[in-house]
């Protein structure tokens, strides 16, 4: 298969280094890392990282400044109008930070410049609003005569940990969330992926946040991201990334009864039922597991498919798929990019093999397809006649590959859906409106979404049912969870003389 896709000059990148008190400084150290560009598998460029004396440094000032009257006390007009400027800060460098968040992670520079970081500077302006309205309540004692009223109070310090998917925009997801409730953060990126969030942290020192406020580690897990989460001094640890990893971080922070939210992996299923607009269905369908090289968490990587228009949509489904070639992420044309590294290019292809083994019919891709002879690219795969017991239908693959199942009745499909220890996402195509959401109260899943896929606002929260996690990214929720609350209680009795 050719690509009509050239390669472009990518641009120069700046290395990467600490982000600690508003300034870059190396580790301690001196430790630094390469980031790999996975389009061309080469070297992009080298990183700062972390360690745990970096760590123990980057949360004491984040301590500091906590309670520094330059961070604690500002007013939430200001406060509101900083996290705005995040925003905007953003939005005027989208190039570069688009540039650098797809040669780090492969993604289609189509994806980075226009839905993830623009959905980054939104998610910062939406908190922005929420600032001046964190209210507490005055509640009515029937213990005797006090004024009692709560607060809505920051936590502390928190841990941000993310995944290299969206790397700014997970980042985001969290930091927004908890600075607008008035925390100070350490975010730990993601190795393959941090200079988007150095950027970020650029930009929030543009706005005028607070040296100190937010600071960024990158460096790896084991490390920086273990020191980070046993931390005594940080409140709370708000984690993206996979179920394995997350309940290593649940079991460590209980060490010192830190708040934890878990934001894990999923095995979304995606119902066509054969009342449904057929070719919106198989759009949203391939776009919900080729969009970001399905290396999505919300991944539509179970497409349930009413019988009777099964052998259609596989049909449609094939010609999608040949139809999406892997072109080089920097053009702007391409629509499937690069798999983040070598190693979850052999785990994809891993999978793609036991999916034939098991018994499963390969429709469409199946292979590597490097462009100009390069990279870690992964050709846009269809399975048909996948049962919801073989491997590629109960684990999660991350990667373009797509699990075909049939099914016969409502029941049966909701059934399937709800066969999986993971409940992150789910989809389903009808036109009938009852059933739309009679299916959608059913399917054990925190976001359904009915004739549409892979849509998100910063509006309304995002996060897992089952051991897809527990806590929410972004809406109203999120930041509750960046808050807690005190109660005031004060005697209004007479004197007695
Ligand atoms: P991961 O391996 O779990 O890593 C996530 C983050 O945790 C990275 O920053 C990683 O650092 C760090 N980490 C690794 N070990 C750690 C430890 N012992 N202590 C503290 N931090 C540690 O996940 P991934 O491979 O980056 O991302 C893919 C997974 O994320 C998938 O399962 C996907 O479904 C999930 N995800 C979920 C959502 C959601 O909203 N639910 C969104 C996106 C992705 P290193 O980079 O050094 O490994
Ligand atoms: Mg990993």
């Amino acid at each position: 298969m050719s690509t009509d896709v050239t390669t472009s000059t990518p641009p120069a990148v700046r290395p990467g280094r600490l982000w600690i008190g508003g300034a870059y400084v190396d580790a301690q150290d001196g430790a630094t890392f390469t980031i790999i560009n996975p389009a061309l598998g080469e070297p992009l460029t080298t990183c700062a990282a972390a360690g745990a004396a970096d760590v123990d440094r980057a949360v004491a000032v984040a301590k500091a400044a906590f309670v520094d009257p330059a961070w604690a006390r500002m007013t939430p007009l200001d406060r509101q109008r900083i996290l705005w400027n995040i925003g905007e800060r953003i939005l005027a460098r989208v190039d570069e930070i688009a540039a650098a968040e797809t040669l780090c992670n492969g993604k289609p520079i189509f994806e980075s410049k226009y839905i993830d970081v623009p959905d980054a500077a939104k998610c910062f302006q939406y908190y922005a609003g929420w600032v001046t309205k964190i209210a507490g309540q005055t509640l009515p004692l029937s213990t005797g005569p006090f004024l009692n009223y709560t607060r809505r109070e920051p936590l502390g310090v928190v841990g941000a940990i993310v995944a290299w998917n969206f790397p700014l925009l997970l980042a985001s997801w969290k930091v927004a969330p908890a600075l607008a409730a008035g925390n100070t953060v350490v975010l730990k990126p993601a190795e393959f992926t941090p200079l988007s969030a150095l950027l970020l942290a650029e930009c929030a020192k543009e706005a005028g946040l607070p040296d100190g406020v937010l600071n960024v580690l990158p460096g790896k897990g084991s490390i920086a991201g273990q020191a980070l989460v046993e931390h005594p001094d940080v409140a709370k640890i708000a984690f993206t990334g996979s179920t394995a990893v997350g309940q290593g971080i649940v079991k460590t922070a209980a060490d010192t009864v830190k708040k934890v939210q878990m934001e894990l992996g999923g095995k979304s299923a995606n119902l066509i039922f054969a009342d449904s607009d057929i070719d919106a269905a198989v759009r949203g369908a391939a776009n919900g597991i080729f969009y970001g090289k399905g290396e999505v968490c919300a991944a539509g990587s179970r497409l349930l498919v009413e019988r009777s228009v099964y052998d259609t949509v596989i049909a449609k489904l094939k010609e999608r798929a040949e139809k999406t070639p892997p072109g080089d992420p920097m053009h702007p044309k391409t629509r499937l990019g690069a798999l983040v590294r070598e190693v979850q290019m052999e785990k994809v292809l891993g999978y793609i093999a036991q999916g034939k083994s098991e018994g499963a019919r390969l429709v469409a891709g199946g292979e590597r397809q490097p462009v100009n002879g390069k990279g870690y690219f992964v050709q846009a795969t269809v399975f048909a006649d996948v049962t919801n017991a073989m491997t590629i239908a109960r684990e999660e693959i991350f990667g373009p590959v797509l699990a075909v199942i049939p099914f016969d009745t409502e029941d049966e499909a909701v059934a399937i859906a709800n066969d999986s220890v993971l409940g992150l996402a789910a989809g389903l195509w009808t036109k009938d409106l009852k059933r739309g959401h009679r299916v959608a109260h059913r399917l054990e899943a925190g976001t359904v979404w009915v004739n549409a896929f892979n849509r998100y606002d910063t509006a309304t929260p995002f996060g897992g049912y089952k051991q897809s996690g527990f806590g929410r990214d972004m809406g109203p929720e999120a930041l509750d969870g960046y808050l807690q609350t005190k109660s005031i209680w004060i005697d209004l009795s007479e004197d007695k003389a």
